[in-house]
Formats: structure tokens, C-alpha cells, sequence
């Protein structure tokens, strides 16, 4: 039963009601610090995950696109080669030509282009609509490099459609593998952003494609500025060509905004494509939910502090209080010594003390003398006030700390002498009387002199077995010893015993 008597005496301690009031809110806050830290990462990796799929779905879209338009490319490098191919009639050649060149989306033009750049076949019309793309880089650039493959263009503007475009581009060699010429078909750049519109990726989202050397080549959402742009230099452009695929946070160039990039190379072509979300979007329902929780959490533990320091000090006003009612409940309300009670404690402890040390202790039971007749004359106020006269004189004749002066009864005071011999505690009967004969109340007339007291003294402990019930006792009989050899004097106990029929010697101090 130790355990819950403990446990209640702190559950009833100020203290402990305001270390709770401090660490439950901490608590609180540390459980949901983690709780919103959890949330944030739960966040980051939906983000994560998300854009890594729509980077997977636009990325095959786009290599598959790529791969179709390349295939009729080929088809139509294969067919010039088909023996017979330049015997036969133009429509002819038209047929075998572009036979596959039907089926391709979004494609703008498929030319054929000889050694100097002149259009000399054409699938959307024959004869072929005339145009020179001699002086265009792809076509430069398969005439220097016979090894090039399938070559990707620049964003350039259509001569032919007028709209923005990317050309793909294969070499044609002459039979001595000469430069013959190129074929090439033209994929709108409308593709790409009809492609990445079709996606939300909050206010600061954004896709991009670039060729390898960092031309942008689309951009969503699109704007006109940002097309052909070279981001080669760019911090964040040179981790896109750092990995095949990957992912990281950085802050664009474009717009300073700090973002999630995850990006990928487009199939095996020079292409690099990106999702970026921003930062801010994807924390952006998640700071909502923060701001709540954090709201209601400090609301929540500002009120657990509240009601804690309120019933802290409520606690703490109760303990006062019983202080305070304990301290009157061992005061004398008159005079203000410590009253009976207190007097029984404070002698009972100093007689035990006495006891286990062997010292000497000593007590004086001092009397008004004729009080009855005082209160008579003067009245029942003056007699309280030569009372309280008399508290102040008794007390004024003691100095040690230990010493106690108490009113136990009427007119009726102790004082106890904690080692102090008979002397010595004689020695103090003879100061309070002395201070006692300057003791005058003039309202009254009650001039110096006029008031007087007996005192009984005893000194113990003398013999084992007694108990301060027994000095007690003695002191009180010195007391009637005192008043019977005719009052304002005092006489002393000698000797103290236990037993019922004791002898007390009494002499006169
Ligand atoms: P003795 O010399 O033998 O002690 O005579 P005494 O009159 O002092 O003793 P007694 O016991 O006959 O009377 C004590 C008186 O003290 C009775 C009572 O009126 C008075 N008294 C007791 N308490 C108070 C008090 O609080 N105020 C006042 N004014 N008088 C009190
Ligand atoms: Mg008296
Ligand atoms: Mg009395």
C-alpha cells in the first residue's frame, strides 16, 4: 500500500500537476512532429511515385511515335533501293515509295531530298511540292557524316505547313555510297503538346523534352519563348544526362522555382525527358493538414499548460491555506503565542530528546496571580490586555532558539528550557518577574508593579521512566507551592519521579 499513498501524495502536489502540464504538451508536441514528419515523406513519395509514372506512359508514347515515323524513314530508304525503283513510272515509285507512310500520327511532311537538297519525291503530293531544304543542319549534317542513322532536328518552323516542327531524318547513299540525298519526315511539335496537355501537375508542374546538347524542344505548359532554348549549362540538365533515369530536387533555371525532377532518356534516342513538380505543390496539401494539426495541437497543449498552472497554483493556495490553518490551529489567538497544542508537541519532542541525550531540561509554569480579582476591576479588555502584556514579558525573558514560551490556559503560560539546568531556569523566573513588575497598563491606571506571577519550576529528566506529563506535573505542584507561600514568587521542583505517590521536595528559589 505503499506505492498508491505515495502516488496519491504526488497527485496532490502542485509540483507534480505543473511537470505534468509541461510534459504532456511536449509530448504531444514530439508525437505529432513525428506524425506530420510521416505524413510530409508520405507525400514526397506519392509525388515521387506519380511522376515516375507519367514519365513512363509519355516516354513510350513518345518512343513509339518516334520508332513508327523512323520505320517508314527506313522503309523508304529500303524501297529506293528496290531494283527497278527508278525505272519505273513517278506514280509508280509514289506507290512503292511511301507505302507505309500512311499510317503515322502527327506526321507533317515525308520528303525525299537528293544530293542537293531539292525535294524530288513528296507523300502527300505528286509531283512533289518544290522546296530546297539544302541549307538545313540535318541535311548538313548527313551529308558530312555517312553514319549518322536517324537524325533528330532542332525545333524549326515548316517551310512547307508553316508550324513548328521536329524533323527525323535518314541518309540516302548512291550506289557507290556516295551522299544520295536524305529522307525525312516531319513530326509537329503540336504532338508534344497535345501529349503533355492532356496531364495535371499542379500551378507549378511542368514536362519537358530536350535533345541531349540541351535544346528544349517541348515544354508543358507551353510557351512560345521556351521552345529551341539551349539549357545545356544548367545545373539541373547536366544530372539529366548524368544517369538513364533517375530522380532530384533542384531549382530551375527558367523560373527559379524549386522543383522534383524525375527524367528519363527516351528509348536509345538522343532525347531527355522530364517531370517536375514543384516542391511547393507537393507539400501544398500537406502544409494544409500541418497548419490544422499544428493549430489544434498548441491550442491543445497551451490549454493543458493553462489548466496546469491553474491547478498548480489552485494546489498550491490549498497547501498555503492548510499551512496557514495549521499554524493557527497551534496559536494562541489573544496573544499570539503558540497555544496549548503546540506546547504538548514542542515539549513532547524536547523531553524525548532529553531523554535519549540525558541533557537537562527544564520547565516554568507561570500564573497570573489574582486575575480573577484584575478582570473584576478593570474589566474583561483590560484583562485581556494585561495578558497579552504578560505574553510580551515572558517571551522578552527568553532568547535561546529552542526556547518556547506558550499560553496553555487562561491566565496560565509555560515556558520550557531545553538544556538548561535548575539555575539557569531559575535564573529565568527571576527575569520574568522582574520584567513583569515594569508591566503598567496606564489606560487602566494599572501602574507597575501591580500586576504580579508565581512560577513553578521543574527540572527532569531525573529518573527513568518518568514522562514530561510527570515534569509537568511537578512544575504545576511548585506553581500551588508558589501561590501558597503568598503568591509573585517562585518555587522549584526538585526531584521528578514516575510513580504515583512521588515526593517532591520544594524549596525557594
Ligand atoms: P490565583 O492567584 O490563585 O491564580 O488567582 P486567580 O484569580 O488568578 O485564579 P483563578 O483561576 O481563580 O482565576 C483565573 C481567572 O482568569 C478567571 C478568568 O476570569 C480569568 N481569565 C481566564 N481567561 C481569560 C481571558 O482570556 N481573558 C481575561 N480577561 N480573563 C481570563
Ligand atoms: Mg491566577
Ligand atoms: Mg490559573
Amino acid at each position: 500500500m505503499v506505492l498508491p499513498s505515495r502516488l496519491a501524495r504526488q497527485l496532490r502536489s502542485a509540483r507534480t500537476w505543473i511537470a505534468l502540464g509541461v510534459l504532456a504538451p511536449i509530448g504531444m508536441l514530439v508525437v505529432s512532429g513525428l506524425m506530420l514528419l510521416d505524413l510530409r515523406r508520405d507525400a514526397w513519395d506519392k509525388a515521387d511515385q506519380t511522376s515516375r509514372n507519367l514519365l513512363q506512359v509519355i516516354e513510350r508514347d513518345i518512343a513509339r511515335n518516334i520508332e513508327i515515323v523512323d520505320l517508314i524513314l527506313q522503309a523508304v530508304v529500303d524501297n529506293l533501293r528496290t531494283p527497278g525503283v527508278a525505272e519505273v513510272t513517278p506514280q509508280i515509285r509514289q506507290l512503292i515509295l511511301f507505302d507505309r507512310a500512311a499510317t503515322a500520327r502527327d506526321l507533317g511532311a515525308i520528303l525525299v531530298l537528293n544530293e542537293n537538297g531539292d525535294s524530288v519525291a513528296d507523300a502527300a503530293s505528286w509531283p512533289a511540292r518544290r522546296l530546297n531544304n539544302g541549307d538545313r543542319d540535318y541535311f548538313q549534317a548527313h551529308k558530312a557524316n555517312p553514319y549518322l542513322g536517324l537524325h533528330i532536328s532542332k525545333p524549326i518552323f515548316s517551310r512547307l505547313l508553316g508550324s513548328r516542327i521536329m524533323v527525323l531524318s535518314r541518309r540516302i547513299n548512291k550506289p557507290d555510297g556516295s551522299f544520295g540525298g536524305i529522307v525525312l519526315g516531319s513530326l509537329q511539335l503540336s504532338y508534344f503538346s497535345h501529349l503533355f496537355d492532356q496531364i495535371g501537375l499542379g500551378q507549378d508542374g511542368a514536362i519537358n523534352l530536350y535533345l541531349r546538347d540541351g535544346t528544349r524542344i517541348m515544354r508543358h505548359p507551353y510557351e512560345e519563348a521556351d521552345i529551341g532554348v539551349n539549357i545545356a549549362d544548367a545545373p539541373t540538365f547536366r544530372r539529366f544526362v548524368s544517369a538513364p533515369s533517375g530522380s532530384f530536387v533542384g531549382t530551375s533555371v527558367r523560373d527559379g522555382i524549386e522543383r522534383h525532377y524525375a527524367f528519363t532518356q527516351v528509348g536509345g534516342l538522343p532525347l531527355v525527358l522530364n517531370v517536375a513538380l514543384a516542391t511547393a505543390d507537393i507539400e501544398a496539401g500537406w502544409r494544409t493538414k500541418a497548419f490544422v494539426i499544428g493549430v489544434v495541437v498548441m491550442t491543445l497543449c497551451g490549454l493543458t499548460v493553462f489548466l496546469s498552472l491553474l491547478y498548480g497554483r489552485d494546489l498550491r493556495r490549498r497547501d498555503a491555506l492548510q499551512t496557514e490553518l495549521a499554524r493557527l490551529s497551534r496559536t494562541d489567538a489573544l496573544t499570539g503565542l503558540p497555544n496549548r497544542r503546540r506546547f504538548e508537541e514542542v515539549f513532547g519532542t524536547a523531553w524525548d530528546r532529553a531523554q535519549r541525550t540525558g541533557e537537562l531540561l527544564s520547565l516554568l509554569v507561570v500564573d497570573a496571580d489574582h486575575f480573577k480579582r484584575c478582570n473584576d476591576r478593570y474589566g474583561h479588555a483590560i484583562g485581556d490586555e494585561v495578558l497579552k502584556g504578560l505574553a510580551r514579558c515572558i517571551s522578552s525573558s527568553v532568547h535561546r532558539p529552542d526556547d518556547l514560551v506558550a499560553r496553555i490556559g487562561g491566565e496560565e503560560f509555560v515556558v520550557v528550557l531545553p538544556e538548561t539546568d535548575a539555575d539557569g531556569a531559575l535564573r529565568i523566573a527571576g527575569k520574568i518577574h522582574e520584567e513583569v513588575a515594569t508591566l503598567g497598563i496606564s489606560s487602566a491606571g494599572i501602574c507597575p508593579g501591580a500586576v504580579t506571577v508565581s512560577i513553578g519550576v521543574a527540572v527532569g529528566p531525573v529518573k527513568d521512566g518518568a514522562s514530561w506529563g510527570d515534569l509537568y506535573r511537578s512544575a504545576d505542584a511548585a506553581l500551588y507551592a508558589a501561590k501558597e507561600a503568598g503568591r509573585n514568587c517562585t518555587r522549584s521542583a526538585t526531584r521528578i519521579a514516575s510513580e504515583a505517590h512521588r515526593v517532591l521536595r520544594l524549596v525557594e528559589s
